[in-house]
């Protein structure tokens, strides 16, 4: 019907995005991230706060590998681009959005790097639940990485596009059982991660609440942060 399309593009505009060139497919989580999201998601863990350092460390990451290359000269793109990390808070939607403009991911590795657990931290995790069975206690020692966002949000949207490519994908996802990618046309360079937070996680869209967090460790991320355009 008409009214389908209608509201895609006025959730589109409201949240700037580009245009969705396509339904996107979906994707099952591999087994052990399906574990892994479950604990998470559960998580009564007091120290919810952390997956802010382990996203906006992501976007370190991510400007440091863009940073490494083009002085490599394997793009020549954007001497003049300036590597930042913005975090925004949106009270009103209940959102939290991470973004960089480091190197991205193309579809490969969305599917590669957020639907399974290849990496340390949250491999090392899923191996310690086999033996203890329980995970709550020790999700603080591992850092489960960018997983640690369903420790506070109900869905995850992650916008990304590498330096070299036309195109841009979507990945989206409850943390359930599944994930859907979409292309995007016209997107970003870079990554940026919208949190949906839950009811229960609603101080996280607060600009102070960040703020203290960010604080904590903004000093040793090599990067400037902005929070809601304001440089920390
Ligand atoms: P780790 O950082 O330990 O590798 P994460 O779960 O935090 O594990 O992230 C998994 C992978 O997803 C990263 O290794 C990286 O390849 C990719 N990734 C996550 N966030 C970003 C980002 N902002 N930009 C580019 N790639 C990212
Ligand atoms: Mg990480």
């Amino acid at each position: 019907t008409g009214n389908q399309s209608e509201d895609l593009s006025i959730s589109q505009d409201k949240e700037q995005l580009s245009e969705l060139t396509g339904e996107g497919s979906t994707y099952e989580f591999q087994a052990e991230t399906r574990r892994l999201l479950d604990i998470v998601a559960k998580s009564l863990y007091s120290d919810r706060e952390v997956f802010v350092r382990e996203l906006v460390s992501n976007a370190s990451d991510a400007l440091e590998r863009r940073r490494r290359s083009e002085l490599t000269g394997q793009l020549d793109q954007a001497e003049t681009t300036s590597l930042e990390v913005h975090l925004t808070t949106d009270r009103h939607d209940n959102t939290l959005t991470i973004q960089d403009n480091g190197v991205g991911m193309t579809k490969e590795e969305l599917v590669k790097n957020l639907g399974t657990i290849a990496h340390s931290g949250s491999k090392a995790f899923v191996d310690k639940l086999g033996t203890s069975g329980e995970g709550q206690e020790v999700i603080g020692q591992f850092g489960v990485g960018f997983y640690s966002a369903f420790m506070v949000s109900n869905q995850v949207d992650v916008f990304t596009r590498p330096p070299d490519a036309a195109l841009g994908h979507k990945w989206t996802s409850d943390g359930l059982g599944s994930y859907q990618v979409a292309e995007v046309a016209g997107g970003e360079v870079g990554t940026k991660v919208v949190l949906h937070l839950k009811p229960e996680s609603r101080e996280f869209s607060s600009e102070d609440v960040i703020k203290g967090i960010v604080m904590k460790y903004s000093n040793f991320i090599g990067f400037p942060i902005f929070l809601n355009g304001t440089r920390h």
